[in-house]
């Protein structure tokens, strides 16, 4: 197949000149063969390239190609529009003066382009691809290709929308829905019918390599997807659920989400103290905050800070989102009994420069990891909790004692992630009288205050991407004191100014409300706190 097609894909421009040669000479009709052959031979090299078309139809659809360029063309533009109409990506009334731009722009030549170019192939996590894992397995009555070009739209719109995770879960009334969490916010993506989504999810767990046959007990898994722009990785976890079956899907975008500090939207000041708890060569900097409030993205951030081929620089992490270069990297396990502690013991001997702790979470590694800042070197880890104060009687409570963490401990920072208002969208706020009050007594501009309004950009939220508000805390030698003489009390922590305790991390998110970033909601949202 592969010599007749050459043969052909040589005779094509040929047989052009031919033609034009033995009938009168016409400028046009020469022009406009050298058209066709181009859309031809162009529309061949796509159909080389796409993975829309499954292996077996390739031969045919390169043959139908070579001839008939022009109108496969169309086809693909008539199903790409096709299916963003059904999906009310674009309306009827735009449907007009789509063809006319594509026309006069190629506009529709490029996105058909495109949706081949950018679809994500789904491979296991060694890189086999959907067709060679799939087999046999997971058949239904439907077309296999139907379900996995499905299941690769499904998790590249989800990328493209951003989403950090994709949950796949069965309603009562014979349909599944399909959410995505975008900026710490679940959205109903899709509805699908039971049946096909069984096949969905059935396909997706034999890529991440589970047992398609066991349907109740909770399975982990991984798989991953290739696009033009490199890997992206997905955590997956089934369980048996009323009505059937949920699979949750964790997406780990390496080339998205691994942020610098300065690109945190972080004050002067903060981005200064931190910068500089990361030059120190012993001590502990513990980020805390609740679950989804970006800890472990800062704490990347901070990586990203450390010059990390002059260093030593161990992680042990739950899981491994970003692969870093010169870093010896460790991901838990528990069924191999790879834990937070033995990993931390092992590394210990190797003495590095620097430890990252993916997440303090048990007494053990607590302990060891205050230690080992103790003694000379610079630990790097998050805690689950949701203050400054908070964090040091967890700390206690997992059995660090006073002493133990007035040598060790230098920084805490408690974080939160506040949406930031939509740029293509955004509008002056009309301020309530209460609140103009609040801020004139305080000569604050309010001019820049915005509201969300929602456009195509930001999927009608008026929000698009978020942005760390933090509440730096120095363990000076106040503190350190008070924590050997074991009199350090919850009050003592707490700035105070006037008499009023003063919240800073809503202090922050005022601050970024007053520069038009995010609005009250969000930071009312993100922290508790009286009304403004
Ligand atoms: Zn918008």
């Amino acid at each position: 197949m592969g010599n007749l097609l050459s043969v052909m894909f040589l005779a094509a421009p040929l047989a052009a000149v031919k033609t034009a040669a033995v009938l009168n000479f016409s400028l046009l009709k020469f022009i406009f063969l050298v058209g066709w052959v181009y859309f031809c031979v162009y529309c061949l090299y796509r159909s080389q390239v796409s993975i829309l078309v499954p292996a077996k139809w390739r031969p045919w659809c390169n043959l139908s190609c070579l001839f008939f360029g022009p109108f496969v063309i169309t086809l693909f533009y008539a199903s790409d529009r096709g299916k963003k109409l059904e999906r009310g990506q674009l309306s009827i009334a735009e449907l007009p003066a789509d063809i006319y731009k594509t026309i006069l722009g190629r506009k529709g030549l490029l996105s058909a382009d495109q949706r081949a170019d950018s679809l994500i192939e789904l491979c296991d996590s060694e890189g086999h691809s959907f067709s060679e894992v799939y087999g046999g397995e997971g058949k239904s009555d439907r077309n296999p290709n139907e379900i996995i070009e499905f299941c690769q739209e499904l998790i590249f719109d989800a990328i493209s929308d951003r989403a950090s995770d994709i949950l796949i879960d069965p309603k009562s009334d014979g349909v599944y829905s399909i959410r995505c969490r975008i900026d710490g916010f679940l959205r109903v993506v899709r509805q699908v019918e039971a049946e096909k989504c069984v096949a969905v999810v059935n396909s997706l767990k034999v890529i991440s390599g589970m047992d398609i046959g066991e349907k109740r007990r909770p399975q982990d898994g991984a798989f991953m997807g290739k696009l033009p722009s490199g890997s992206v990785f997905f955590r997956v976890a089934s369980a048996g659920v009323l009505g059937g079956e949920k699979l949750s899907i964790r997406v780990i975008n390496q080339q998205a989400q691994m942020l610098m500090l300065h690109e945190m939207g972080l004050s002067g000041k903060i981005y200064e103290s931190l910068t500089n708890s990361v030059k120190q060569s012993s001590g502990m900097l513990l980020i805390c905050g609740p679950t989804g409030s970006g800890k472990t993205t800062t704490l990347y951030a901070l990586m990203n800070e450390i010059d990390l081929n002059s260093k030593n620089v161990v992680t042990v992490e739950d899981p491994i989102e970003y692969v870093l270069d010169s870093v010896s990297q460790i991901e838990v396990n528990p069924k191999a009994n790879i834990t937070f502690a033995n990993s931390l013991r092992s590394l210990l001997r190797q003495d590095p420069d620097i430890i990252c702790v993916g997440e303090i979470r048990d007494s053990e590694t607590a302990v060891m990891a205050v230690q080992a800042a103790q003694t000379g070197h610079l630990v790097l880890g998050t805690l689950h909790s949701s203050s400054n104060a908070e964090s040091l009687i967890r700390l206690t409570d997992l059995g660090v004692n006073n002493l133990l963490l007035a040598a060790g401990l230098s920084f805490i920072v408690s974080q939160r992630l506040v949406r930031v208002l939509c740029e293509n969208c955004k509008e002056p706020a009309k301020l309530t009288p209460e609140q103009k009050q609040y801020f004139s007594k305080k000569r604050i501009s309010t001019s820049r205050i915005c509201k969300p309004v929602g456009c195509k950009k930001c999927n009608e939220t008026g929000y698009y991407g978020r942005a760390a508000i933090m509440d730096v805390m120095d363990i000076d030698d106040k503190i350190k004191d008070k924590l050997c003489e074991g009199s350090l009390k919850l009050s003592d922590l707490k700035e105070t100014k006037n008499s009023k305790v003063i919240n800073k991390l809503r202090m922050e998110g005022l601050k970024k409300v007053i520069s038009g970033i995010t609005t009250f909601e969000e930071v009312k949202r993100v922290v508790n706190m009286g009304g403004v």
